[in-house]
């Protein structure tokens, strides 16, 4: 059972999570046509009363830039000042994370984008590590990433979560704990919610934005801080049989934050994952404000 935090914001106020309701007619409940965002927020460890929020400012970005592709608009600033009075309601005293999601709030039976009443709500709740951070063992999915000219991927669109979903539980129920996906080319994708990074001989391989990914803001950032860092990064198509003679294989995510690969298929994956550690360290550095170089990655909220 989860525990939400006990006020989410539901028609433009906070309300107590318990009165957030929506109706079972819900158009986006029934076509997944709904857009949401995921992002991590911790209390400042050196601050009492102040939560850090890493990427602040990409996450609304990339909602609105979802509401856009739903034919429907919600600005950056709406979104920033709804997270931040709901933060401010809740207090939370611990690391959580914040659903906003956007949808067609309408109730009817057709499927469509126009003339069509949409809403915003964010609800959160505490979220420690979504996956082991030791390592997952992954298998390649049965299922085949979809592609931006069936539906549009730059946005977390809620209807393509069939696909993730369905990998998923494909996944664990054969024994792994992830799903890789290839696309309509055969190409590495992601995983069911995370990018994907490969390093061979030193350098950071990561596939591009054209392979049919969802443009993860911690793969954004993992790209960026790699490059400071002295580290060559490629983006480029990734065939499967890389994921088995790489050094190092590992994910990321919001949820998963970098999570390294110890399996794939019947494949062990080496232990020493030196680019992973250094990268994981300094992004956890960063994500607890205690990076003076990636100060502008973090957002401070008054609570
Ligand atoms: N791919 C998919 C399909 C996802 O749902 C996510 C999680 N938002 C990611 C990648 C990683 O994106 P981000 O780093 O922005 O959380």
């Amino acid at each position: 059972m989860h525990q939400f935090l006990p006020y989410a914001w539901f028609q433009g106020q906070c309300v107590p999570f318990e009165d957030a309701r929506i109706s079972i007619a819900t158009h986006a409940l029934h076509y997944g046509t709904g857009a949401f965002g995921g992002m991590r927020a911790i209390p400042d460890p050196t601050q009492a009363g102040t939560m850090l929020l890493f990427r602040a400012d990409r996450h609304a970005r990339r909602l609105s830039q979802s509401a856009r592709l739903l034919l429907t608009e919600l600005s950056e600033e709406t979104i920033l000042s709804a997270l931040t009075a709901m933060l401010q309601a809740n207090k939370p005293q611990q690391p959580i994370y914040l659903r906003p999601f956007v949808y067609t709030s309408d109730l009817g039976i057709a499927p469509r984008l126009h003339q069509i009443e949409t809403d915003f709500l964010i609800y959160g709740l505490p979220l420690g590590d979504y996956l082991s951070p030791e390592g997952v063992s992954c298998r390649i999915s049965s299922w085949t990433r979809q592609e931006d000219r069936s539906l549009p991927l730059r946005g977390k669109i809620s209807g393509a979560y069939i696909t993730s979903s369905l990998a998923k539980t494909e996944a664990v129920q054969s024994g792994f704990d992830e799903a890789l996906l290839l696309n309509s080319r055969g190409k590495v994708s992601e995983a069911s919610g995370m990018n994907l990074f490969l390093v061979r001989d030193g350098e950071l391989i990561t596939p591009g934005v054209e392979q049919d990914i969802l443009e993860g803001i911690t793969r954004a950032s993992v790209i960026e801080l790699a490059e400071t860092m002295g580290i060559r990064v490629i983006q480029r198509p990734v065939d499967k049989t890389e994921l088995f003679i790489a050094d190092e294989v590992f994910l990321t995510g919001t949820a998963a934050k970098i999570t390294p690969i110890r399996q794939i298929e019947s494949t062990t994956l080496g232990t020493d994952r030196p680019v992973m550690e250094s990268l994981r360290t300094r992004l956890i550095a960063i994500t607890e404000g205690r990076d003076p170089a990636f100060e502008h990655w973090v957002t401070r909220i008054s609570i």
